[in-house]
């Protein structure tokens, strides 16, 4: 590390959903309150940022993985595809969900539509090579 450079901490949040302290900025941003993620230059942010709501909620993500891990979901203004395939594969879930209610389980029903619903998108995700998710 240089000496001149200034030691900068940013928080960004794990795949657990709790923040933690890196010293790389985090190339998504998200909403805590809303549960969702885009890019840093979303045209949305501004217009929640005048609003005055959006700077405390802000959270920042890593990468695409982490976030989705986390349980937030792609911003439909600046990642309109993803968007639509998470917005698919959440629906499928559901649908999946609902063919075999297991009595046991239903407090922990939206738990495991969240897990099939990323499970889904990761395999959808596979099949575009433009998208790139690195740690
Ligand atoms: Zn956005």
């Amino acid at each position: 590390m240089e000496a001149r450079t200034t030691t900068k901490t940013c928080t960004l949040i794990g795949p657990d959903g709790k923040p933690y302290t890196s010293a790389t900025p985090g190339m998504l941003g998200g909403h805590r309150g809303l549960k969702g993620y885009g890019r840093l230059n979303c045209p949305s942010a501004p217009r929640w940022i005048a609003k005055g709501h959006y700077v405390a909620h802000r959270v920042f993500f890593a990468d695409e993985a982490t976030a989705l891990t986390a349980g937030y979901r792609p911003c439909a203004v600046c990642l309109p595809e993803r968007y639509r395939t998470w917005k698919r594969a959440r629906e499928r879930a559901r649908e999946q969900a609902r063919r075999r209610i297991v009595p046991n389980t239903i407090g922990r029903t939206g738990e495991t539509t969240n897990q099939q619903a990323q499970a889904e998108y990761f395999r959808g995700m596979h099949h575009r090579p433009c998208v790139t998710v690195r740690a």
